[in-house]
């Protein structure tokens, strides 16, 4: 599943095909995505120009000087093709640029969505106007996460799953960030020192920062006909590395299961 590194990277690919581009075709697929293709969205993004890219959370931006923007989200198998040789049964959006580039949008599992807003609506939309700050961002910060997790008893580790808390954090980064911080999971939240919470947060950007260099590094390979955007291997400190020793050498990665979800941690440094 796309997580924001996934995100970011694949908005950093299109950004190269569609920045300053005018889009000369827009063309919803017969199949839908989770929710129905905005009706609207083809004719009023023809001739539009691509004016920036940008991402919230897990959801993609294309802003057109039409004051529209694009925003797609990858759901749990959503990829952007670039100049694929041909278009199938899961391309759910089709477009193309005056350069003559061609992107789709194709997503197996149907997860997915895309929806055309007015640009300047974009901070109260339902999905956006209940997120918490990114996590890469200042507003992201111990004080943040202090007055954010203040009285809770909840596990820190579902805390930060909360989009609420922090916008876009993972499952599996928030295994990475809590390994890195030496935090256990089921810490409770309200009682994170700030200390602790300034470790958290250097963590989480730490995970992110260094999964969106390695995807960026992939990026070259978009050049080839059906390029896939956004998707990389990445080394995991303790995610999915179950009986594995953790890198604070004194301990070996354990795997619970809380509501089908895993927890990859060490019980010897995570506390
Ligand atoms: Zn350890």
């Amino acid at each position: 599943m796309p997580e924001l590194p996934e995100v970011e990277t694949t908005v950093r690919g299109l950004e190269s095909v569609l920045a300053g581009r005018v889009l000369t075709r827009v063309e919803p697929r017969p199949r839908d995505l989770r929710r129905a293709f905005p009706a609207r969205s083809a004719p009023a993004a023809d001739r539009a120009r691509v004016t920036g890219l940008g991402r919230r959370a897990k959801y993609g931006l294309v802003h057109t000087d039409r004051g529209d923007t694009m925003v797609f989200h990858l759901g749990m198998s959503g990829r952007w093709r670039v100049d694929p040789e041909e278009i199938g049964t899961h391309d759910h959006l089709v477009i193309e640029t005056g350069e003559g580039r061609r992107l789709s949008l194709m997503d197996p599992r149907r997860f997915g969505s895309v929806d055309l807003m007015p640009t300047e609506a974009l901070p109260d939309w339902a999905p956006f106007k209940a997120l918490g700050p990114e996590p890469l961002s200042a507003d992201f910060n111990a004080a943040q996460l202090g007055d954010a997790l203040k009285g809770r008893f909840a596990p820190i580790k579902a805390m930060l799953l909360d989009q609420r808390i922090v916008a876009g954090l993972g499952n599996i980064y928030v295994c990475e960030a809590l390994n890195i911080a030496r935090i256990a999971p089921t810490r409770e939240a309200g009682k994170l020192t700030g200390p602790k919470r300034t470790l958290l947060v250097e963590a989480a950007r730490q995970v992110l920062t260094e999964a969106i260099a390695a995807g960026g590094s992939t990026l070259r390979d978009y050049a080839r006909p059906d390029g896939e955007l956004g998707y990389f291997s990445k080394q995991f400190r303790v995610y999915g590395r179950e009986g594995e020793p953790c890198p604070c050498g004194k301990g070996v990665v354990t795997r619970r299961v809380d509501s089908g979800r895993s927890t990859f941690y060490c019980p010897a440094c995570q506390k």
